[in-house]
C-alpha cells in the first residue's frame, strides 16, 4: 500500500479509529489518502491514479465527478439547506424523490420512508414490522429469517440480521430474534455431488422446516439481498427466490428485498427482485440512490403495511420513529438528479451491456490456477481464490491470499475489495468497453502476480 508519511498520515494514525480496519495494523501501514475522483478513476495524495473497480463501496453509479450532482446540491444548499419532515413538515426534493421511487419500483411498493444509511433503513424495517404486528394484534409475530453471510448493516438491529461473524463477535449480537438460514451459494454450501436444483430444494425445505418448527405465527419477515454482495458476491441458485416468495405468501411472512447494492441497475435489471423474479412487500435502497454523493437510504413498502402503521399512529398519537436527517433536502435533491442521470443516459442498459462484457471477460480466468470460482451478473463479480481447485480447499488462514491480491491490485492501479479470499468487482455503471477491458486486463495481472508470490512463499 502507498504510505502517506506526511502530517496528514500521522494525524490520521494519531486520531482515527477506522471502520472495518485492523486498527493495530493501520498504525503501521497508515492511510491511503484519496484526494480526487474523475469518472471511474480516483487519485491518491501522491498523484497515483486507480480504476475504482468497486465504485467506492459498491455505490458510485454515475462516477466520481458528475457536475450535475454538484449543481443539484449547490442549488438546494442555497434554497433550503436543511429541513425535516417531522410533524407534517415537508419539502419538495423529498416529496419528488418519494414519488419517483414509487414510480420506478415494482407494482405494490407505494410508500417511502427515508433514512441516512442502509443500516438505519434496515433498523426501520424491523421497527415498522414490529409496530405493524403489534397494531394488528399479533404481538408474537416478531422473528426474522435472514441468511448466513447476508449483509444488512451494522447497527444493533440490522447488525443482528447480518450473518457474518465479524459483525457479531464481541459486539454481543444478534440481539433481535433472527434465524440465519443456509447461505444460498452452491459452490461453498452445496454438498458433494449435489446438483444446483437439489441444493435449491434443500434450502427451501430447510426454510419451511424452520418456519414450521418456530411457528409461522411467530415469524414476521424474511430479509435477503437478491444477490448477496458484501458477504462475497454470491448469486442465488435458479428457482431460489420464487421458492422463498411462495413460502412467505403461504405463511403470511413479509418479504424484504435489501437492494442497497442490487438496486438501480447493478445486476443489469432495474432491481434485484425484478432480475430474479419476485415481488417484495418491502424494498430497501441506498448507495446508488445518490451514487453515495450524499448519505441517503429509502424504505419502500406496500400500502397494506402503511395502513396498519397509519391506523396505529392515529391511535397512539404519532408514529414515533424518524431521524433528524430523514429525507434531508440536499440528499434527496441529489438523489433525484442522480436517478434522472441514470434514466437519461440509460445507465441500467449500459450496466446490462457492459456487465455481459465484464462477466465474459472474467470467465476467462476460470481456468487460472488460483481461481476456484468466477461468479456474478451484470456489473458485480467475484473471483474466489483457492489452494486446490479440485477439492475447493481454501488457503489457510482464509483472507491472507485475498489481502495479498488486494495489495497487488493497488500496485496495478486498481481498487478492488477482498471478502476473505473472494476478489470483488463492482465498477460504476458508467463504465465503457475500454474501461471493462482494462479492468479485466488488470485483473489478469493481479492474479498472475498473486500466484507468483504464493509460489515464492508469500503465504508462509
Ligand atoms: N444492506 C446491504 C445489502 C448493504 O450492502 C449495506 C452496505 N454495504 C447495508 C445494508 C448497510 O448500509 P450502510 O453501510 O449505509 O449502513
Amino acid at each position: 500500500m502507498t504510505k502517506l508519511s506526511n502530517s496528514l498520515g500521522a494525524a490520521d494514525i494519531a486520531t482515527a479509529l477506522h471502520p472495518y480496519t485492523n486498527a493495530r495494523r493501520h498504525e503501521e501501514a497508515g492511510p491511503m489518502v484519496m484526494r480526487r475522483g474523475d469518472g471511474v478513476r480516483v487519485e491518491d495524495a501522491q498523484g497515483k491514479t486507480y480504476i475504482e473497480a468497486l465504485a467506492g463501496l459498491w455505490s458510485v453509479a454515475v462516477g466520481f465527478s458528475e457536475p450535475r450532482l454538484v449543481e443539484a446540491a449547490r442549488r438546494q444548499m442555497e434554497a433550503l439547506p436543511y429541513y425535516h419532515s417531522f410533524a407534517h413538515k415537508a419539502h419538495e426534493p423529498a416529496i419528488r424523490l418519494g414519488e419517483k421511487l414509487v414510480e420506478m419500483t415494482p407494482e405494490g411498493l407505494d410508500r417511502v420512508f427515508f433514512t441516512n444509511s442502509g443500516s438505519e433503513a434496515n433498523d426501520t424495517v424491523v421497527k415498522m414490522v414490529w409496530y405493524m404486528n403489534n397494531a394488528l394484534g399479533r404481538p408474537e409475530k416478531k422473528k426474522f429469517l435472514a441468511r448466513t453471510k447476508g449483509y444488512h448493516g451494522i447497527t444493533v438491529a440490522s447488525g443482528s440480521l447480518t450473518g457474518l461473524p465479524a459483525n457479531h463477535r464481541d459486539f454481543d449480537l444478534p440481539v433481535i430474534p433472527v434465524t440465519h438460514l443456509t447461505c444460498p451459494h452452491h459452490y461453498r454450501f452445496g454438498r458433494d455431488g449435489e446438483s444446483e436444483a437439489d441444493f435449491t430444494a434443500r434450502l427451501l425445505a430447510e426454510a419451511e422446516e424452520v418456519i414450521e418448527r418456530e411457528g409461522p405465527e411467530t415469524i414476521a419477515a424474511f430479509i435477503g439481498e437478491p444477490l448477496m454482495a458484501a458477504g462475497g458476491v454470491m448469486p442465488p441458485p435458479e428457482g431460489y427466490w420464487p421458492g422463498i416468495e411462495a413460502l412467505c405468501r403461504k405463511h403470511d411472512i413479509l418479504l424484504v428485498s435489501d437492494e442497497v447494492i442490487c438496486g438501480f441497475g447493478r445486476l443489469g435489471s432495474p432491481f434485484g427482485c425484478t432480475h430474479y423474479g419476485f415481488t417484495p412487500d418491502i424494498m430497501v435502497t441506498s448507495k446508488q440512490l445518490t451514487s453515495s454523493y450524499m448519505p441517503l437510504a429509502a424504505v419502500i413498502f406496500s400500502e397494506k403495511i402503511y395502513d396498519a402503521i397509519a391506523d396505529n399512529s392515529a391511535k397512539i398519537g404519532t408514529f414515533g420513529h424518524g431521524f433528524t436527517g430523514s429525507g434531508h433536502p440536499v440528499a434527496t435533491a441529489v438523489g433525484l438528479e442522480n436517478l434522472a442521470i441514470i434514466e437519461e443516459r440509460d445507465l441500467m442498459g449500459n450496466a446490462a451491456r457492459m456487465g455481459a462484457r465484464l462477466q465474459e471477460g472474467l470467465r476467462r480466468f476460470a481456468g487460472h490456477e488460483l481461481v476456484g470460482e468466477v461468479r456474478g451478473t451484470g456489473l458485480i463479480a467475484g473471483l474466489e481464490l483457492v489452494r486446490d481447485k479440485a477439492t475447493r480447499e481454501s488457503f489457510d488462514p482464509v483472507g491472507k491470499v485475498g489481502t495479498l491480491a488486494f495489495e497487488i491490485a493497488h500496485e496495478e492501479g486498481m481498487v478492488i475489495r477482498n471478502v476473505g479470499d473472494t476478489l470483488a468487482l463492482c465498477p460504476p455503471l458508467i463504465v465503457t468497453e475500454a474501461d471493462v477491458d482494462e479492468i479485466v486486463a488488470r485483473m489478469g495481472r493481479i492474479l498472475d502476480r498473486t500466484l507468483e508470490k504464493v509460489k515464492a512463499g508469500a503465504l508462509g
